[in-house]
């Protein structure tokens, strides 16, 4: 039973990374941050949140800029993010931190972090926006959701990717009856680890894809496609250490839906 908690673990909801080119991931990182603060909360565009952060003067959105050539320091983090997050928000319900160039933290700069981002303050948001994150230290990539923009996979199977596409496009507001419905459709590929995690990859995919195309065309994704891409990391990283098939697959499906948070 011990994979239970495990499995329960990790779905961070406050701390994500964006990982990609520009101008997407400034784009998704910008209409994410507009969308959690909306008042009407899908970046309207109209309300008072919306049009603060379109002035660029928004109390409770701030961008993170390094001051030195060498990257973002210690100091930028704590003046900038640890201080401030000590604080109340001053109008809105998310006090959010966009970090554009967060390859460029320093090591030192990121442990600096790591407190912050473990215990959140309830209305915390972090948004690191990376080109690539190989100098983003494990202990960090394990606090943060990683959403990785823009990625292809080289040779899709036809079959997986037509399950993928249904699963994450059928899935909102399916009943638990439907739900494990759809889990018996996973389930032939039980025995079959390595295409069980390229059907997860897949699903990862489109639900980027979506966030990429929403932000695309100025609407705001929703949270819960953040949070499933969380979980279905999760559910892969389940499968890599041989955990339990069935329980990984069908807590994901339920988090895809909204029904477990
Ligand atoms: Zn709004």
């Amino acid at each position: 039973m011990g994979e239970l908690p495990h499995a329960l673990r990790g779905a961070v909801g406050h701390a994500y990374i964006l990982e990609g080119g520009l101008p997407d991931r400034l784009a998704v990182g910008r209409i994410f941050a507009k969308g959690l603060n909306c008042l009407q909360g899908d970046a309207c565009g109209e309300c008072l949140s919306c049009r603060v952060f379109e002035s660029g003067n928004h109390p409770d959105i701030f961008f993170v800029n390094g001051t030195k050539a060498t990257g973002i320091g210690v100091d930028d983090v704590r003046d900038q993010i640890v201080l401030p997050m000590m604080t109340q928000p001053f109008k809105y319900k998310h006090k959010i931190f966009i970090v554009d160039k967060a390859e460029t933290l320093t090591p030192a700069a990121q442990n600096a972090l790591l407190k912050t981002i473990e215990e959140p303050a309830p209305y915390g948001v972090f948004l690191f926006l990376a080109a690539h994150t190989h100098n983003l230290l494990p202990t960090l990539l394990s606090r943060c959701v990683l959403v990785k923009l823009g990625e292809k996979l080289p040779k899709p199977d036809q079959d997986l990717q037509a399950l993928a596409e249904e699963i994450a496009s059928t899935i909102a507001g399916m009943d638990i009856f439907e739900t494990m419905a759809l889990y018996r459709r996973i389930e032939p590929y039980k025995e079959s680890r390595e295409s069980a995690k390229q059907l997860l990859d897949m699903i990862y995919l489109s639900y980027a894809k979506r966030i990429t195309g929403a932000a695309a065309v100025g609407d705001s994704p929703h949270k819960l496609w953040f949070d499933s891409i969380a979980a279905i990391r999760h559910a892969k990283q389940v499968l890599t250490q041989n955990g339990n098939f069935q329980l990984a697959m069908e807590l994901m499906l339920l988090k895809l839906n909204g029904k477990v948070k």
